[in-house]
């Protein structure tokens, strides 16, 4: 809210925020400085890679600038903040969450967002996913971009904005996401119960975005340890016990996954081959003396190091580049992963 001063200049409120974020300080005293302003753009675009917190930061902004608290952004007490929560605020309208952004559900979003009415002081419209929408239903967008409806404010969420033509761009307040610092994640880290070596494998292996560090933890980090264990078997089992595996593990893909062309089976394997790739690297930094990136299993690499030169750890990582570009061509999954073991072994 802004109250005119004695002297005449609008002056703004200082609210206390309590956003549980971590990173992005910038985008954080930008967003919560129009939130003391109250001086919200026509469009913004929010735009990152995924991973990095785009739509949480976006949720506590825009449940912040619908409070009524006169202290606390959010509050998470008053009557808004309560149907903000129960996702039943009229003002509020979200696409991209359950629909597809096809050009019809634009339009018709769109239609809806012009004719709603406004209960309180303005309207707000999120749409997930914006790096989805195509060349039409970007023109669509546009339209009610150029001329908005009165009070209203359209919030695009993008994971990359290079597929979004210039002119939606260039009509949006840009709010632009980066990975976190170490730091930030570190201190992030520290909300969660894990040991010191899990904590550095996690940040090794998320680059900075804590989405992809929620996915590694999210099971205790069990399904990795799983993964990295079958990796472990891989590269250290002889020729017959390696194809026998491989066999094994193709024949419960194609039972579980009935009618899955090659290229579909080869993308369930392509995180094992991103792990293996992990694994190789760390071996050859071993030999060359370096910190390794997967400190979980730091002894276990240390046992496996004996059996590489690093020559020869060298040569496999440019295989096994070569083998997760043929992945993408529809080869067969199972002879690449086969052909892997003849250049590892
Ligand atoms: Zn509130």
């Amino acid at each position: 809210m802004i109250f005119p001063a004695k002297n005449g200049i609008l002056k703004s409120m200082s609210y206390k925020f309590t956003w549980p974020i971590y990173g992005h300080q910038n985008q954080l005293k930008y967003l919560q400085e129009t939130v003391s302003q109250n001086k919200l753009a026509n469009t913004y675009l929010f735009y990152g890679p995924r991973g990095l917190g785009k739509k949480m930061v976006v949720d506590y902004f825009v449940q912040s600038l619908l409070c009524q608290d006169q202290e606390t952004r959010p509050c998470q007490k008053c009557y808004h903040c309560r149907l903000i929560k129960k996702n039943t605020f009229l003002d509020l309208h979200k696409l991209g969450r359950n629909e597809d952004l096809s050009v019809e559900n634009i339009r018709e979003f769109l239609h809806k967002l012009s004719l709603s009415n406004v209960s309180a002081d303005k309207k707000l419209a999120i749409i997930y996913g914006a790096e989805n929408v195509n060349l039409f239903g970007a023109n669509a967008l546009l339209k009610t971009l150029e001329e908005p409806p009165r009070n209203t404010t359209i919030i695009l969420i993008a994971d990359s904005i290079s597929n979004l033509p210039a002119t939606v761009i260039s009509r949006c307040q840009l709010i632009k996401f980066q990975s976190l610092s170490r730091d930030d994640m570190e201190k992030w880290l520290d909300n969660y119960d894990f040991g010191q070596d899990e904590k550095k494998t996690i940040m090794n292996l998320s680059f900075g975005k804590p989405g992809i560090a929620l996915d590694l933890m999210n099971d205790n980090l069990e399904s990795f340890k799983k993964s990295c264990n079958f990796v472990i078997k891989l590269l250290s089992s002889n020729t017959f016990v390696y194809m026998n595996t491989i066999d094994k593990w193709f024949e419960i893909l194609k039972k579980e996954h009935p009618g899955f062309k090659m290229y579909e089976l080869g993308n369930l394997t392509e995180q094992y081959l991103n792990l293996f790739e992990v694994f190789l690297r760390d071996l050859l930094w071993i030999k060359l003396d370096r910190p390794v990136v997967n400190e979980v299993y730091h002894k276990e690499l240390q046992d496996l190091a004996n059996q590489f030169t690093a020559k020869k750890l060298f040569q496999n990582l440019i295989s096994l580049s070569k083998i997760k570009t043929k992945l993408k061509y529809n080869v067969s999954p199972q002879l690449l992963w086969e052909n892997l073991l003849l250049s590892v072994k």
